[in-house]
């Protein structure tokens, strides 16, 4: 179980992976170190939208990663069946944009095109493949409502060959 950018709150149980002050400390922009199909859990919490969206759509995805690159990796990591979990404001709320150092904006759609056949041939060099679990929208607490930071759940399941 790995906690994508977690130096500071990984949950118990995790292995923080950083780029610096965690368990396993690297740029993961430039890829996890880990071998393929070995990861039961990739947790990313207030991560993804740290990473750049393509800057078009001829974009290979190469490090450093853009959001598919990252997927991409995320599901090269994790074995057959292996879950992922992201958690980050919504584009549906004033959370995605308000930070200056956010690159990427993700709602519930975001997801479709990881998850859904019909979506993922927009996106060439797009190989990770997730069945969708479970994918929501909620505010955090009282003071993420009342600041209009909605956050979007997603709760994904690696779909891989299994030989
Ligand atoms: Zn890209």
């Amino acid at each position: 179980m790995i906690d994508l950018g977690g130096a500071f709150n990984a949950p118990p149980g995790y292995t923080s992976v950083d780029l610096q002050d965690a368990d396993v400390n690297c740029d993961i922009r430039r890829g996890l170190p880990f071998e393929s199909s070995t990861i039961g859990v990739v947790r990313a919490a207030d991560f993804l939208e740290h990473i750049p969206h393509c800057a078009d759509s001829s974009c290979l995805h190469k490090m450093p990663f853009c959001t598919v690159g990252m997927m991409n990796e995320i599901h090269r990591v994790l074995a057959p069946d292996g879950w992922f979990f992201s958690y980050t404001p919504s584009s549906d709320g004033r959370g995605a944009f308000q930070d200056p150092s956010h690159c990427s904006f993700w709602n519930p759609n975001s997801f479709w095109y990881y998850t859904q056949t019909h979506q993922r041939q927009y996106v060439r060099h797009l190989s990770a493949n997730f069945h969708a679990e479970r994918v929501w929208q909620e505010y955090p607490s009282p003071w993420h409502e009342q600041n209009h930071i909605l956050y979007v759940g997603a709760l994904l399941r690696a779909v891989k060959d299994r030989n």
